[in-house]
């Protein structure tokens, strides 16, 4: 249930409502707004008579909110929320431009693409250091040397990092040195770790899991907001169909779905998607112009000899070609760059 409040409510009226909500074993979330205020009613509120807030002169309406997702919910929040990482804000008419390699190899590789990205135009570093690798004998990530390495890439680029968080045992860690936490796809929905989220105030990055409807995802996402922590990115990466020849089949409906579903942020990663380096361009360039809030990209110095999604990985030369094209594109649709 949402209450909307009439526009010039004082401080003191809105207390007022709140604690009417609360004396209904209901919690609050207010939403101050440029235009509105509204206070988003969470809890069991079949049995609430919307009257009891509607006789109060400040009440403009009172409304059900039908969807399991509350926080999630573009009703509680109608203006989009902007995430800040580090000083990079995502989200509203922001695009957050997150690149590097899928794994971290060595302090030299991860320096090199970092430092090319930048220049190009990324705002973010990626990179792997705990992998979650379909076989137990494929390379599995640097670990905390590999954490380390990006934070000294940060360090001498100024970009602020993003990496996957495989277990909770990292999670004081990452909370301490890491930007913006993925949680990558086949973590989605791993309840455990999503509730021990709200202990960082960290932006988490969630990424949609391989098959994952818009719905489960969100919840995913009300479950890291509903354990304190607001600050959370979506990531479309490609979902499972009956298509074998690319990797995974990108979804850019998400981005308008998503956007009238919530207000939270999405960005797209073309390159786990599609699985091929020639298609992350095009992709790329339909995303932003679909309405993306970013595009987190796979970069490679020297992509043959990758340790992990060399084939789906740009040279920075290709990167810099995507970027000054995605230059143009970005502001008929709205956002700076
Ligand atoms: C990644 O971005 O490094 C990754 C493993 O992606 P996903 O979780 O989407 O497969
Ligand atoms: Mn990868």
């Amino acid at each position: 249930m949402i209450i909307v409040l009439r526009p010039g409510t004082g401080e003191k009226e809105v207390k007022h409502v709140e604690q009417l909500v609360l004396a209904k074993g209901l919690k609050t979330h207010t939403v101050i707004g440029e235009g509105m205020t509204i206070i988003g009613c969470i809890g069991d509120t079949t049995s609430v008579d919307s009257r009891l807030f509607e006789v109060e002169p400040c009440v403009e309406k009172v409304m059900h909110v039908q969807e399991p997702y509350k926080l999630v919910n573009r009703a509680f929040h109608p203006e989009d929320s902007v995430i800040d990482v580090s000083g990079v804000k995502v989200g509203g008419n922001h695009l957050a431009l997150i690149a590097g390699p899928c794994s971290v190899e060595s302090e030299e590789q991860v320096i090199e693409i970092a430092r090319a990205a930048k220049k190009s135009g990324a705002n973010l570093l990626r990179g792997g250091a705990f992998k979650p690798r379909t076989s137990p004998y494929a390379f599995q990530g640097m670990g905390e040397r590999g954490l380390e390495i990006l934070c000294t890439a940060r360090k001498e680029t100024g970009l602020p990092i993003v990496t996957e968080l495989m277990s909770l045992e990292h999670l004081e860690l990452f909370d301490e040195k890491v930007d913006l936490i993925q949680i990558g796809a086949r973590n989605m929905q791993n309840f455990d770790m999503l509730k021990h989220l709200g202990q960082t105030k960290r932006p988490i990055l969630l990424k949609r899991g391989l098959n994952a409807t818009y719905e489960e995802w969100i919840m995913a996402a009300e479950y890291i907001m509903a354990a304190g922590n607001e600050n959370v990115i979506l990531c479309e990466r490609g979902i499972r169909t009956f298509e074998s020849y690319t990797r995974n089949t990108l979804d850019l409906q998400a981005i308008p779905v998503i956007k009238s579903m919530t207000h939270l942020p999405i960005i797209i990663d073309p390159s786990h998607a599609g699985g091929k380096w020639w298609l992350v361009e095009p992709m790329a360039k339909a995303a932003v112009a679909a309405g993306a809030d970013g595009l987190m990209i796979e970069v490679h110095n020297d992509p043959a000899n990758a340790l992990c999604d060399g084939a789906q990985s740009l040279k920075p030369e290709k990167y810099d070609a995507l970027i000054q094209a995605i230059t143009k594109i970005a502001p008929v649709v709205g956002k700076q760059v």
